[in-house]
């Protein structure tokens, strides 16, 4: 009969699981998405409380997972409420670490019973699977680490590791061949378990250390795939529904994520792995001619009021100046004088996929003005005015012409293609890629120096004066 609930409880939290990521596509459903997968998560957790092995071993047990499940809510819940949106991808990267973590922690346990040959008959598969969810939770856990450490600004430069990715290899050879005889060993010593699992964790740093900052998000996306995968396989070994359905679905939406990353970049994930963009060894751009243009806000504004349609690139920098709200009401003054207004975003403006959208939703902009890049890039070409709010990276035109950039490829928004470019910035500080940008340095490019939010409140003052 319990077995019975519990099986029934996975099938529900599963169906909630996969029925809350569904509604998560659109922006409209989004946020009911997340309660309803939400809702999944507390069924999977309270029907641990009835497995008989827990409900036997006495409230000890009891009390102790309750209370690991307090603490993990109330932190979550404190950091969740006020984590600000620019920091979103670290404490990404810190949840995916912890499932990481939790996968190979389970491995450890399996592997460990078996050395000791405790807890009961081990078969091949769940054998196997043990030490590949363990591998690659392990080098989740750490390399999501280091992807925090990095993208918090407490690991700023790239260490050099000698030897390369060559020492990589070999320890990643040392992982996999201890793996491989941990899976046909009957009772694995325990030294051969320290090796394995010491450098499965050794390689997760290795491998991140190298990577530059601006591929951080695409590298947590992936540990983020990896994690699923092995909360997957670990849900084999405790037979568990729950964890293997919900460990797949992370690990096909993080694939996906991951892949259509590295597609708005124009770049393979090998190259994001093994690249060093944004380390400072590939980076190139200066030696621009010409000289950046400056313009003041409200001269800025009265010019634009006059215009016929105006196309908006926001960028990381909108973002961190929370200058959504003011930029609306900007918007609208110019909408009420007749003009045509667009919002162009690119797939991998800001700090993750979606985040402008985000964003602009909150700051009540509607959906019909907010176009992607493939729908507006041929518009650019018709628009009196451009404005480029804290964008950098994602209207860099060297993307267009100039082989040697690291970002060459990479699709970019056209905005040097309108007739008057304003670019809201606070000085001459470059995108996430760390190389310089032509566009600023354009005939048609005027520069309005600020903090975005208070350059909008001047455009809004500019605009009221000629109304
Ligand atoms: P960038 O990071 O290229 O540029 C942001 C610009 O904003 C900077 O040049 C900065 O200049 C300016 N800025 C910062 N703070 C403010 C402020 N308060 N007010 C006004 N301006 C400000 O941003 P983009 O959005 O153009 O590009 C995103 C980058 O992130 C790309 O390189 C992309 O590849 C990378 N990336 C994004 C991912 C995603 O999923 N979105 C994933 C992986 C990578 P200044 O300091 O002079 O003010």
């Amino acid at each position: 009969m319990t077995s019975t609930l519990i099986q029934i409880s996975y099938l529900a939290a599963a169906f909630l699981f996969i029925f809350g990521l569904k509604r998560m596509s659109s922006p409209k459903t989004a946020r009911s998405g997340i309660i309803w997968a939400g809702a999944g998560m507390v069924v999977a957790t309270v029907v641990t409380f009835l497995y008989p092995q827990i409900l036997e071993a006495g409230i000890g047990r009891i009390a102790l997972i309750a209370f690991g499940v307090a603490l993990g809510t109330v932190v979550a819940w404190k950091w969740g409420k006020s984590v600000a949106m620019t920091d979103m991808p670290q404490m990404v990267a810190i949840y995916n670490g912890m499932g990481g973590g939790a996968a190979g922690t389970i491995a450890a346990i399996e592997l460990i019973k078996m050395s000791k040959g405790t807890g009961g008959h081990h078969d091949g598969i769940t054998v196997a699977l043990a030490v590949i969810g363990g591998l690659i939770g392990a080098v989740s856990l750490t390399g999501s680490v280091v992807a925090w450490a990095k993208l918090d600004g407490r690991l700023n430069k790239a260490p050099r590791i000698p030897g390369g990715h060559w020492t990589n290899f070999v320890v990643l050879g040392i992982a996999v061949i201890s793996g491989l005889m941990v899976m046909f060993s009957d009772h694995p010593s325990g030294l051969l378990l320290a090796t394995f699992f010491g450098s499965a964790l050794l390689f997760g740093v290795m491998m991140t250390l190298p990577i530059g900052g601006a591929d951080m998000p695409v590298i947590i996306s992936l540990y983020n795939a990896l994690t699923g995968l092995a909360v997957s396989f670990e849900g084999y070994v405790l037979q568990n529904p729950a964890m293997i359905i919900a460990g797949m679905v992370v690990g096909a939406a993080g694939t996906l994520l991951t892949l259509l990353m590295a597609k708005a970049m124009n770049r393979s994930i090998a190259n994001v792995m093994f690249s060093g963009m944004g380390t400072g060894d590939a980076e190139g751009g200066d030696g621009i001619e010409g000289e950046m243009k400056e313009i003041g806000a409200e001269d800025a504004a009265i010019s634009m009021a006059y215009g016929e349609k105006v196309i908006i690139v926001p960028g990381y920098g909108m973002a961190v100046a929370q200058a959504q709200h003011k930029l609306w009401e900007f918007v609208q003054l110019l909408q009420n004088r007749g003009i045509e207004v667009a919002f162009a975003i690119h797939p991998v403006a800001g700090r993750m996929p979606g985040h402008m959208n985000v964003l602009l939703a909150e700051a009540g902009v509607p959906y019909d003005i907010i176009y992607d890049l493939e729908d507006i890039n041929e518009e650019f070409g018709t628009a009196s005015a451009a404005i480029v709010i804290g964008a950098n990276d994602v209207v860099n035109p060297a993307a267009r012409t100039n082989k040697s950039s690291p970002i060459y490829g990479m699709p970019i928004l056209n905005a040097d293609q309108a007739e008057q470019v304003y670019v809201i910035k606070r000085g001459q500080g470059t995108g996430f890629s760390g190389i310089q940008n032509e566009l600023f340095f354009g005939e048609n490019t005027r520069m309005v120096y600020g903090d975005a939010q208070k350059v909008c409140a001047a455009f809004i003052a500019g605009v009221k004066s000629v109304s």
